[in-house]
């Protein structure tokens, strides 16, 4: 029996890898790549006219590449974007707009780009995690989008529509979603992250990034794609109700223990272990910045 046992484990731990290593199928030329551990999630698409990227990280460039391959042969990358302007997700812009792709973005994505690429590409440089001819001599204007818009935008494949929506500040000031509405998609990038705790900061506005998340669970979507944490077709938008639940239990011991004198500090030290169920998510680093922010928003007259 143990040779066999070992095979079956073998066999489960290459199905296992080829899981991580591959494309995952939402629905017809819709496609995702789990981040490895808690990392950025890709969403793709594979239409008629072309490929649709959205969210890549430079880190793991050549495995998503690969990933979207293995599905869609030698069909162009068409147009890429990034749900926003953060490293993990802008990261390969550049590399898949010298490949002839269109970077698509919100204008304040663009704006967001624009100091930040730079000083990302530097650290990284010095970092040494990427390839060096991935950032050695590469200029901003490839990785900033082409084609801007202010509130959406819809991009023709053919086979697939893919719905730019840009949704405001939330997570960050750049914030945007991509609806595949007759797949009853959605890729909603850093609005989502699958317990695992979420990073709000001095750039966020959680009351506003609540008020999308309810709204966007009242769309007929059958899956959404987060930008970190697990996921698979047919998952629904449970996920995202539990995310803006997470927001108000946090907001409610804040204020509890604002109102009892709690100090900030104290706030920061003491907020997890008053969060219930969400206390045991991984990913604990991103608390007492989110918790600042909280309450900031709660000692801000809005
Ligand atoms: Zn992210």
């Amino acid at each position: 029996m143990r040779p066999l046992l070992l095979l079956a484990f073998l066999q489960l731990a290459a199905s296992l890898a080829w899981a991580q290593d591959g494309a995952i199928k939402l629905a017809e030329g819709v496609f995702a790549i789990k981040g490895p551990g808690e990392a950025i999630n890709t969403g793709f698409v594979v239409g008629d006219r072309g490929v649709f990227v959205y969210s890549c990280s430079l880190e793991d460039y050549d495995r998503r590449l690969q990933a979207i391959r293995s599905v869609a042969g030698g069909k162009p990358i068409r147009f890429v974007t990034n749900g926003h302007h953060a490293g993990d997700d802008s990261g390969c812009n550049h590399l898949l707009a010298e490949q002839g792709a269109f970077v698509v973005g919100s204008a304040e994505l663009r704006r967001q780009l624009l100091p930040y690429w730079p000083k990302r590409m530097e650290e990284e440089r010095k970092r040494g995690r990427v390839k060096r001819e991935y950032v050695e001599g590469k200029s901003l204007d490839t990785a900033l989008p082409v084609l801007t818009f202010d509130d959406r935008i819809t991009l023709e494949l053919g086979s697939h529509t893919v719905e730019l929506i840009f949704v405001g500040r939330a997570h960050t000031p750049d914030n945007t979603i991509a609806y595949l509405r007759k797949e009853r998609i959605l890729f909603v990038n850093d609005l989502l992250f699958v317990e695992l705790h979420p990073t709000a900061d001095d750039r966020s506005d959680v009351v506003n990034w609540q008020r999308i998340l309810r709204q966007l669970a009242t769309w007929p979507v059958e899956t959404v794609l987060p930008g970190h944490g697990a996921f698979a077709a047919g998952n629904g938008t449970k996920a995202l109700l539990e995310m803006d639940r997470y927001f108000e239990t946090m907001r409610i011991k804040i204020r509890a223990m604002k109102e009892a004198g709690k100090s900030l500090d104290e706030i920061k030290r003491d907020i997890r272990a008053e969060l219930g169920e969400f206390a045991r998510w991984p990913r604990e680093r991103a608390i007492p910045s989110t918790a600042e922010q909280l309450h900031r928003e709660l000692s801000t007259a809005r």
